[in-house]
């Protein structure tokens, strides 16, 4: 077996672990953040490669001496780090800030998951922001590829309708949850 091989069938043992015990487990004390049932599996499965430090950015290939340059595929100014990418990027920004806007929230400071597991929210409310921020960071992560392999890159605005849509359908397949009056409000608000 190969050696990319043996590191795909172990990071894909791990990942199914941790999807299947993540919610109850307590290592990382966002390790509960991630493993969220209203968000979309492979968005977790990303989330925690972010959360974990994990995703091969240009700055770590860099570092590592696989590539030349350790500039964002997106923004072409700043590394690219995770914290770049995924707090200080002017496109994760927009994307951040077209999410609060539809869901009536305040913009995230620093990182939005740990920033939302804050919150004084209702447990509702916490995971469909959670699972809203993890789709950004999906969908951010996405064009980064896209920038990387084809040069493509895709407006924001255009992306967050993207995002907003397939969360949607998310939300009213599991509308038939029994929820308090109040989240109920403001999940219907957010489906309108
Ligand atoms: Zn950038």
């Amino acid at each position: 077996m190969s050696g990319n091989w043996k590191a795909i069938c172990k990071t894909r043992d791990l990942f199914q672990h941790e999807y299947s015990h993540g919610l109850r487990r307590q290592k990382w004390g966002w390790s509960k953040l991630v493993w969220n049932n209203a968000a979309v599996p492979k968005h977790c499965f990303v989330n925690w490669l972010i959360m974990r430090n994990a995703l091969n950015t240009k700055e770590k290939l860099h570092r590592i001496g696989v590539i030349s340059d350790d500039l964002c595929c997106i923004c072409q100014v700043s590394f690219e780090t995770v914290t770049h990418l995924f707090q200080q990027c002017p496109y994760v920004l927009k994307l951040l800030e077209l999410a609060c806007d539809w869901l009536k929230i305040p913009k995230p400071q620093g990182n939005s998951l740990i920033w939302t597991g804050r919150r004084n929210w209702s447990q509702v409310q916490k995971d469909i922001c959670l699972a809203v921020f993890m789709a950004v960071h999906y969908m951010v992560w996405q064009q980064c590829n896209s920038a990387r392999l084809e040069g493509v890159l895709v407006r924001p605005t255009v992306v967050f309708t993207q995002c907003k849509n397939l969360m949607k359908i998310r939300l009213r397949c599991q509308s038939s949850k029994v929820v308090r009056a109040s989240d109920r409000d403001w999940i219907n608000c957010i489906l309108n």
